[in-house]
């Protein structure tokens, strides 16, 4: 994943008269608006330009030197013209991936900010942490960091094929690769090997990292694995997963689109697979 061009930071910079990029959230929705060439979001110097009622700001870094911030807009506000909201899964191919990168970053600190507004422990209303992205109790100092949550994902091959499952929640047709998420004192590893025993009845071996992605709906960090088979027939779950079958690279069925660390992890494959034939 590239992430070129941004900088992350905590502390705002000093305000000075030139615009800044706000990602404005409503309930998970990204606020943009028409720029006549297309969904575009507010660059202003002041949110309050825009006249839409607004909670709290979030500081994100700079793109290409131009400061990022993040906003809250709560639930009961109405926009205004031009304004619309958009669900950022849908804009992961409209967007170039820092960008996609940036809002992904931004939906995540309003979330973590909405959701954590009181101590975990004692009750007590939490404020900022004056260097980091955390949220302090001023009555019992504990510290709440913005939560992420690890997903580990991965391809099975066994020569020229992929085992690939599809669940209830997919388009009729589509398969992908197997995901879940990582249980407390669980490696990576063991936590992929856990869930394709679970969900599919196979054992794998030779469990190789490949790449990574934030998924911010609503914390996810997907960590991407490519694995061979060692053994067992397929067994599929019939809760999580109601078909698993193994497909040949060169003739899958449908897949996740482009963008999806899914996609990546099985276009990935059939290029290694195209060289051996090569060879
Ligand atoms: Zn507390």
């Amino acid at each position: 994943m590239l992430y070129e061009n941004f900088e992350p930071g905590v502390i705002a910079p000093t305000r000075s008269d030139s615009p800044v990029i706000w990602f404005a959230f409503q309930a998970g929705q990204l606020m943009m608006f028409d720029d006549g060439q297309g969904a575009s979001v507010p660059q202003v110097v002041e949110f309050s330009e825009l006249n839409v009622d607004y909670g709290s700001t979030y500081f994100l870094g700079l793109y290409y030197g131009q400061p990022v911030y993040a906003v809250h807009i709560p639930d009961d506000v109405t926009l205004p013209e031009p304004f619309f909201l958009k669900d950022l899964r849908g804009l992961m191919m409209e967007f170039d991936e820092t960008v996609f990168l940036i809002a992904g970053r931004a939906l995540q600190i309003v979330q973590w900010d909405v959701d954590h507004q009181f101590c975990s422990r004692c009750g007590t209303e939490t404020v900022f942490h004056g260097t980091d992205r955390a949220k302090e109790c001023p009555s019992c100092s504990y510290t709440q960091y913005p939560r992420i949550s690890p997903c580990v994902i991965g391809l099975i091959t066994r020569g020229p094929e992929v085992l690939l499952a599809r669940s209830a929640s997919f388009p009729v047709g589509m398969f992908s690769t197997l995901a879940g998420f990582v249980e407390p004192g669980e490696t990576l590893e063991q936590a992929f090997a856990r869930e394709v025993r679970e969900e599919v009845g196979v054992s794998i071996k030779n469990i190789d990292y490949k790449s990574s992605q934030p998924w911010p709906f609503p914390h996810s960090l997907m960590v991407g694995f490519q694995a061979e088979f060692a053994g067992g027939d397929i067994q599929v779950d019939g809760v999580e997963i109601q078909e698993a079958d193994w497909f040949l690279i060169d003739q899958l069925p449908l897949v996740p689109p482009t963008g999806s660390i899914a996609r990546h992890l099985i276009d990935q494959y059939a290029d290694q697979y195209a060289d051996q034939l090569r060879r």
